[in-house]
């Protein structure tokens, strides 16, 4: 495929934009080559600037679940555009998509809207701190929980693709409140609650986590983990920022039985605007402001237009939950028939899946944490990724991402992909 126009374009957002984009894992440092600039996307294709068609495995990173341009929510928001795009008052729309999360969702009363993960996350650790009088935290390296200061301390996602887990401006003040436990190590939690008794305010965790690639909670782990924070008081925060509305209803908390006391989220529930929630019981939520201490606030916050996409697409997904288990049956289908060639190739790898999360490291040992993911060989990686795109397949450009399937994708999309895979298998040795 030719990517001149998009090379161009590049090179000219590079003189004004640092690094040429306003989020760096979109640059493809980690994989080598220029990004690719995107004029227009419809279901599970996009087209970009130069008139090629590429099948989507991003979705733009996760929101679009039901694929691209999807007309419920392209109508929403159109229709609500003409009555005005933002009052800094209170609008009706934020009770009603307030009232459908909180009804899809299990273990939350209130929802409290924000403008995207990040927020999210860093309002929900200050609502856990206020609610508890405790200032330390517990996350586990290779975790994403967005780019604010207590968040980058061995952070996965692009912070890791970038070799900037630990990132500058984060001051040693911050830093010594974030305390690092491995994933599924519970013993590495308890350590810490022991050594930190009686000041650790939350933990904070993807339930299934998708920014070291796709690693399944072993079982004994979450549990031990649920029981742990009950047991010394501290707050059990489930980041769902990727797994909200994606691996069912009630995202991870239904999908692995286990109740988490704050729950975040973003991508799925904003429907490609940028919207992001956190969420918790009434006695929690109510330490908020104004009828609590606890201050968070945002001009753009509950933004209608934002809303109208959000309540759109969480309205199919409650209206169709089935969307859930033909997601699950095609990513299941994909891993199959790439696990086949592979396997057929002798190339080595792991393929880790759960839902419609589901992504590829080339390694011989199983990843189940930070530190199996990164052994995975990062040059079979890249052949990889530049074979599949030459063929027209977008995959995320980094070893570090989850695949986010959406369901415009047809199994003739599937197929697709697995030939192609079959097509360059021999390159990637
Ligand atoms: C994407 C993501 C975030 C950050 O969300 P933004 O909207 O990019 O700020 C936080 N946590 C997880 C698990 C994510 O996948």
């Amino acid at each position: 495929m030719i990517y001149k126009r998009s090379s161009a374009l590049f090179v000219e957002a590079k003189k004004y934009i640092p690094g040429g984009v306003n989020s760096p894992v979109r640059a493809f440092k980690a994989v080598g080559g220029d990004p690719i600039f995107v004029k227009k996307a419809k279901g599970a294709y996009l087209y970009d600037v130069d008139g090629n068609k590429l099948i989507d495995y991003i979705a733009s990173w996760g929101p679009l679940i039901l694929g691209h341009a999807y007309e419920p929510v392209i109508n929403a928001v159109i229709e609500r555009a003409k009555k005005g795009t933002s009052f800094g008052m209170p609008t009706e729309i934020e009770t009603e998509l307030a009232k459908l999360a909180v009804s899809m969702v299990p273990n939350i009363d209130k929802i409290r809207f924000v403008n995207s993960g990040t927020e999210a996350c860093m309002s929900a650790v200050r609502l856990a701190r206020g609610y508890t009088g405790k200032d330390k935290i517990i996350k586990f390296a290779g975790c994403y929980h967005g780019h604010s200061d207590s968040f980058l301390i061995q952070a996965g996602s692009g912070a890791v693709t970038f070799g900037s887990p630990n990132s500058p401006g984060v001051t040693q003040g911050t830093a010594k409140d974030t305390l690092l436990a491995g994933y599924n190590d519970l013993e590495s939690v308890r350590e810490l609650t022991v050594a930190n008794k009686g000041e650790i305010a939350a933990v904070i965790i993807e339930p299934v986590a998708g920014n070291m690639g796709c690693i399944i909670p072993q079982e004994d782990f979450i549990k031990g983990l649920r029981a742990l924070c009950t047991q010394e008081n501290i707050l059990l925060i489930f980041d769902e920022v990727m797994t909200g509305f994606r691996l069912g209803k009630g995202g991870a908390q239904e999908a692995l039985g286990i109740a988490a006391d704050i729950v975040t989220f973003g991508k799925v529930i904003g429907g490609g605007l940028p919207v992001g929630a956190f969420a918790a019981r009434e006695d929690i939520m109510d330490h908020l402001a104004p009828d609590g201490p606890v201050y968070q606030a945002g001009t753009l916050s509950g933004n209608p237009l934002a809303m109208s996409a959000g309540l759109a697409m969480l309205t199919e997904l409650d209206k169709n939950p089935g969307i859930f288990r033909s997601l699950a049956e095609k990513t299941s289908y994909l891993h199959e028939g790439l696990e086949d060639v592979l396997v057929k190739n002798d190339i080595p790898h792991q393929i880790n899946r759960f839902g419609s999360m589901v992504s590829i490291h080339f390694t011989d040992e199983p990843v189940i944490d930070f530190k199996t993911s990164a052994k995975g060989n990062n040059d079979t990686f890249k052949k990889y990724f530049h074979g599949m795109l030459d063929h027209g397949i977008y995959l995320p450009p980094s070893a570090f991402e989850s695949y986010f399937l959406n369901d415009a994708l047809s199994y003739a999309d599937l197929d697709k992909t697995i030939l192609t895979l079959q097509h360059i298998a021999a390159d990637l040795k």
